[in-house]
């Protein structure tokens, strides 16, 4: 089993950005690393395989390569959640709340379909305003989803929570001090 604090090497926490009071995790340094990447993979695919996801729908925009990473190791297919204006075709779309500020996302409609087991990937559950957004949007393509998997949760904003109350399990790998998870 690969140990997970190895993660925590590569966080950069950056004050005051985007804004002042907001204590930025910059998790690039994660996916630069071929070790920590793999790391990071690899356990959020020991946590989820027995779910049997048929779909792995990443989040704009770190949720992008490790969510594929993640599809990839599960033999599961990608999607993208993507900003507004990004996609071409007829879309779902919802506003959300963010730790700082507002945003939305969209999802093709036809993205999905009803016999689809989803996993939905960020980087940092902070809120969990945008993680709510992403399950709302994957239900109104009929799909089921499953779980969340992100590599940071910040425990004081409380996004766990939200996550639980919709039914969604969570595979995180560290808490923002970067102590792991006990069961991702
Ligand atoms: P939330 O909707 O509040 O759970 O915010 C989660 C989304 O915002 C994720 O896509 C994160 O990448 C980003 N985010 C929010 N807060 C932070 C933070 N303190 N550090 C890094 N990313 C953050």
């Amino acid at each position: 089993m690969d140990d997970v604090r190895a993660l925590w090497d590569e966080v950069v926490v950056v004050p005051d950005f985007p804004e002042p009071g907001i204590s930025f995790k910059d998790l690039s340094g994660i996916l630069a690393n071929p070790t920590t990447l793999g790391i990071a993979v690899r356990a959020w695919a020991d946590a989820c395989r027995g779910e049997e996801p048929t779909m792995i729908v990443g989040i704009e925009a770190r949720g992008f390569p490790l969510g594929a990473a993640l599809a990839y190791e599960l033999g599961c297919g990608f999607v993208s959640l993507r900003k507004p204006g990004k996609l071409p075709r007829a879309v779902h779309r919802r506003e959300y709340a963010l730790e700082y500020g507002t945003s939305a996302l969209e999802l093709h409609q036809d993205a999905l379909t009803a016999e689809d087991r989803v996993v939905i990937v960020d980087d940092v559950l902070a809120t969990g305003g945008t993680a709510a957004a992403a399950v709302h949007l994957v239900r109104e393509t009929g799909a089921h989803v499953i779980s969340l998997a992100a590599i940071m949760d910040l425990p004081f904003l409380g996004g766990r929570g939200v996550l639980q109350a919709e039914g969604v399990r969570c595979h995180v790998l560290l808490d923002d001090d970067g102590n792991p998870h006990p069961h991702p």
